[in-house]
């Protein structure tokens, strides 16, 4: 695949409502590579200005109605459009998603960028059934005088803050559900993946949204804290660590801004002795390595019954030391490298913190980076006590922390025991203890024999203190409206109280 990137997605300026611009204050930041640790483009640095424009862009584009009062077909087509405007460019898009974040080629051109795609063709099509209800009325002597419904309308401007670890569907879940409701929308990208976000602005543009309904504000925390502080952002959809979560909804709860949090993980994958071995073993592998663990919903902790303890992790660390590390951009890796120096280093550190307490990995561990790229092996640490700090805390790169258990209650009573409820897995051939622990298990997405699909006809959040709220499925268009009742007197004798 040797398709280079063209001009126009290296194209780093700002998408104000549509139109690209230079940031108001001219600042550029560098945009590096994690295979090389080097710049390859130039992006603007939004400030202040730049967020008051862009929102006041969008509310005037829903004060116009420009986006919610056109046809809802009309609107399934332009959302549709989007999808096929990312689908013929998959493969340089691909390229641009792992230049950018360091996800592995094969992972953005068969995963990523798809998954984008499906995401506006599947909210295109979710936009047109939502919609409100007619109820009964319920009034002693008066239950047939009035008529009841409920409709829905889009909540206004809304403020999407996303991660770097899925630069295009994070966006994307976001964008489409947030313009499937009616609602305008501006999005703030991770700094470390900027240029992948405004590719989606401008494939929004060229599918014909109308101007001012989505803006791309590439930049740092501020602004991100800029448009959650502003007054005329009516709601605020965050992916992102729970550290982030709770500084957002503290500072949308000053002005009771709706929210939405997709935030961090410490997934539970749970193997039983009579799971198919293989099976579980690639389900683990998938779970803790795809995307270097840069996945909120990875399967970072893999609970194990002691019977099957020690072939199951010879047999991981066997088929994860064959993994191949490198270059994001090399078609035969299978780890890229971790997204920034920052990243590398909370990772060793964590790593490091391990070895400190007297863990010893079977596989891998943090060794002295070389120069270039932020490359970190797939890590193995085995008889991980639950309590522990890697098995309590989200790491966010290739460290997988297996634990043993013997019963069934031990296995859920370690899985429950975090404060994050993102997703869960469990590895059995016994149909009603997967069931049983399928209602058991405190986690928004549970995979009974699987790791990690998803489908965006599905709600995807977390419990606890993975966030509130969900992304995809009816409800992820559900959090970009607000619901109106309404009640008609249909009596030609107005009802008279006094
Ligand atoms: P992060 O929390 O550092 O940043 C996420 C986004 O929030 C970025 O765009 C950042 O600039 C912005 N931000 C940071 N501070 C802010 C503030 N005070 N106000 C407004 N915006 C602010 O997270 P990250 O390091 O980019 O991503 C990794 C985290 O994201 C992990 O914890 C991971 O679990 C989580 N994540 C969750 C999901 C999910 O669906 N639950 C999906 C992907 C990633």
């Amino acid at each position: 695949m040797s398709v280079e990137i063209k001009a126009d997605l290296l194209d780093g300026r700002l998408s104000l409502g549509g139109e690209r611009r230079p940031a108001a204050g001219g600042a550029m930041s560098p945009d590096l590579s994690p295979s090389t640790g080097e710049p390859f483009a130039e992006v603007a640095e939004s400030g202040e200005q730049d967020v008051d424009a862009a929102v006041a862009a969008a509310s005037a584009a829903h004060e116009t109605g420009v986006w919610r009062s056109l046809p809802v077909l009309e609107r399934q087509r332009i959302l549709a459009g989007i999808a096929t405007r990312l689908r013929e460019r998959t493969i340089e898009l691909a390229r641009l998603v792992a230049r950018e974040s360091g996800m592995p080629l094969s992972a953005a051109r068969f995963i990523e960028i798809p998954m984008a795609a499906d995401a506006f063709d599947y909210f295109a099509a979710a936009g047109t059934l939502v919609h409100g209800r007619t109820l009964p009325f319920s009034l002693q002597g008066a239950t047939t005088r009035y008529m009841t419904w409920t409709q829905k309308q889009p909540v206004g401007v809304a403020a999407l803050i996303t991660p770097w670890n899925f630069p295009l569907l994070m966006p994307a879940w976001k964008v489409a559900a947030c313009l499937a409701a009616g609602a305008t929308a501006i999005l703030k990208p991770a700094p470390e993946t900027p240029l992948v976000a405004l590719a989606l602005a401008d494939a929004a543009r060229d599918a014909g949204l109308p101007e001012g309904t989505l803006s791309v504000l590439p930049g740092g925390d501020a602004v991100g804290a800029a448009l959650v502080r502003h007054p005329k952002v009516a709601k605020i959809a965050l992916t992102g660590s729970t550290e982030t979560g709770r500084v957002v909804a503290a500072e949308a709860a000053r002005s009771l801004k709706r929210v939405s949090l997709e935030l961090g993980g410490k997934s539970p994958n749970i193997v039983f002795a009579d799971a198919n071995l293989d099976d579980a073993v690639s389900g683990a592998l998938f779970g803790i390595f795809f995307n270097s663990g840069q996945v909120c919903q990875a399967g970072s902790r893999i609970l194990v019954q002691r019977p099957l303890y020690d072939r199951f992790v010879e047999a991981v660390v066997e088929r994860a030391g064959d993994l191949i590390v490198g270059d994001a951009e090399d078609q035969m890796t299978d780890l890229g490298p971790l997204v920034s120096q920052a990243q590398y280093g909370r990772v060793a550190g964590y790593v490091g913190q391990a070895v400190d307490s007297g863990l010893r990995p079977v596989l891998g561990g943090a060794q002295q980076r070389e120069a270039g790229g932020y490359f970190f092996q797939p890590t193995v640490f085995r008889d991980v006590a639950a309590e522990s700090v890697i098995a309590q805390e989200e790491i966010f790169g290739p460290v997988a922390a297996i634990i043993p258990f013997d019963r069934d209650e031990e296995a859920l009573e370690i899985a429950n025991g975090t404060m994050y409820g993102l997703a869960a897995a469990v590895w059995t051939q016994d149909v009603r203890r997967a069931l049983r622990l399928s209602q058991q298990l405190d986690a928004g997405t549970i995979w009974l024999n699987a790791y990690q699909v998803l489908t965006p006809t599905a709600p995807f959040g977390g419990f606890k203190q993975s966030g509130y709220g969900r992304d995809l499925g009816v409800e992820g268009v559900e959090a970009f409206l607000e619901t109106k009742t309404v009640i008609a007197d249909l009596n030609d004798q107005p009802m008279q109280y006094f």
